[in-house]
């Protein structure tokens, strides 16, 4: 596999003509990564210059249909020797390490005659957007997408000054994030190789044999988020009626290729691989609490103020304070992470990563380091009075006690006292494989530094 990174700036060196769109599915179907494939099978006279785009954005938008993805695909006469990267109608797909730019008008016109045959128009949260360009919008875009919230009119003016050419349907907030995808400069980043149903199967029962995902989880290093063993959940299918039949997501190009050779099931119609800011943490800023605001994903470092508390619906909520508290959210579908959420005691140094909600305002927890546990120690007995041989009655909260019937005070620390093991230990916890968001980083991917800086 050919990496076409700069290794002091990461930037995509070579010229190529970028193609983003964003915004064109429903949750009833359709996938915008599926329409990157009709994109490539139409423009077939054209070639990629550099692995297709999959860029997560803001995962708190409460617009997006699903995991607010949107795709850039570079594109141009390639020059060089092509590699493989998909296969669609039994022709390889290849991506070139160089190319020359085309002509961006041309490039739209034709690109979104696709997007207009398959959009889902008619869902009110469908707003497609596809936006062509020879330069890419600064960086600092994406990192606002990615983080907070971004209007099509700063858009707008930011694609005006980078040349490019675009189109809207309905209020065209799919520029949006098709022009953040573009603007991505990868600091960090993972590849998702994705195979896709044929489209008689679509919205019927996935057929992706289970055994078959143990084995290539197990006979793959640098793979992740494949099997669910808590749950015992194939976590390489969605659960949404789109094309995708199931996408392989790890840190080596090469090797998905060979793991998606091991998945059995249903026939693989079609398959793309992705290079992608999944898996990255991109969206996680350093804030305190009082600069929590709705709609971001933030780290926080902060002491439990209150045992934790569930509530209907199994939800833990822990109150915690760095000097303003917040109520941290452990929901039911993290299931086994709520257990470490109800082990934490008042006193207990947590770092919590999470999305902030307005109302109720809490952080919803997505990863947690516990820094460093208080003892559990905990009354077992009240003293007994010297005088009359009875238990003596506590005054109130921190106050000590008093003899029911002569009256005779005794301190705190006359009862009796036990210490009790803690059941869990600083250090780094998550959500299962199939709770996890498309942008958790998860901690076997956190590298040395990422684990230390708690
Ligand atoms: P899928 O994952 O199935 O492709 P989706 O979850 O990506 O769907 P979209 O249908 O693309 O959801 O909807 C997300 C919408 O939000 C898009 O129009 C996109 O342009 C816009 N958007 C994404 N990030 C931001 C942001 N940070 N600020 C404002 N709008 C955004």
């Amino acid at each position: 596999m050919i990496i076409l990174f700069c290794e002091s700036c990461d930037w995509l060196l070579v010229p190529c003509t970028l193609l983003a769109f964003d915004d064109t599915d429903s949750p009833d179907g359709m996938c915008t990564t599926y329409l990157a494939t009709l994109v490539l099978e139409e423009l077939a006279d054209f070639d990629l210059i550099g692995l297709p785009r999959l860029v997560r954005l803001n995962p708190n938008i409460p617009w997006k249909t699903r995991g607010n993805a949107a795709i850039c695909l570079p594109l141009g006469r390639g020059i060089g020797r092509g590699e493989v990267c998909g296969s669609l109608n039994g022709s390889a797909i290849r991506y070139f390490p160089r190319g020359r730019q085309v002509d961006p008008t041309e490039l739209l016109s034709r690109a979104s005659r696709v997007l207009e045959k398959v959009a889902i128009f008619e869902c009110d949260k469908t707003n497609p957007g596809m936006v062509v360009s020879n330069s890419r919008p600064p960086p600092s875009l994406y990192w606002k997408a990615v983080r907070g919230l971004v209007s099509l009119k700063e858009v707008e003016k930011i694609l005006e000054r980078s040349g490019a050419v675009w189109k809207k349907y309905k209020s065209g907030r799919g520029v949006i994030g098709a022009s953040a995808a573009m603007s991505w400069r990868p600091r960090d980043r993972t590849w998702e190789v994705i195979a896709y149903r044929a489209p008689s199967r679509w919205g019927t029962l996935r057929k992706v044999d289970p055994k078959s995902v143990i084995r290539m989880d197990k006979h793959t290093k640098m793979t992740f988020n494949n099997y669910d063993y808590e749950n015992d959940h194939v976590a390489i299918t969605p659960g949404s009626p789109c094309p995708i039949l199931f996408g392989i997501r790890g840190d080596s190009p090469a090797e998905l290729l060979k793991a998606r050779e091991m998945i059995r099931g249903e026939e693989q119609d079609r398959w793309l691989m992705f290079l992608t800011n999944q898996a990255t943490e991109d969206h996680i800023m350093e804030r305190s609490v009082t600069s929590l605001r709705k709609w971001e994903s933030a780290r926080v470092r902060v002491h439990v103020s209150a045992p934790p508390k569930t509530i209907p619906g199994g939800h833990v909520i822990v109150r915690v304070s760095d000097g303003t508290e917040i109520d941290a959210a452990f929901y039911e579908p993290s299931k086994q992470f709520r257990s470490v959420a109800r082990a934490l005691l008042p006193g207990d140094q947590v770092t919590l990563l999470g999305s902030v909600r307005d109302t109720p305002r809490s952080l919803n927890v997505e990863k947690m380091a516990v820094r460093n546990l208080v003892e559990d120690v905990r009354k077992v007995r009240n003293p007994v009075c010297s005088k009359c041989g009875k238990s003596m009655g506590s005054i109130g909260a921190g106050q000590g006690f008093r003899c029911k019937i002569c009256g005779s005070k005794s301190p705190l620390s006359a009862a009796t006292y036990r210490k009790f093991k803690r059941t869990i230990k600083p250090g780094w916890y998550e959500p299962p494989i199939s709770s996890r968001r498309h942008l958790h980083k998860p901690i076997r991917r956190m590298s040395k530094v990422d684990i230390d800086k708690i």
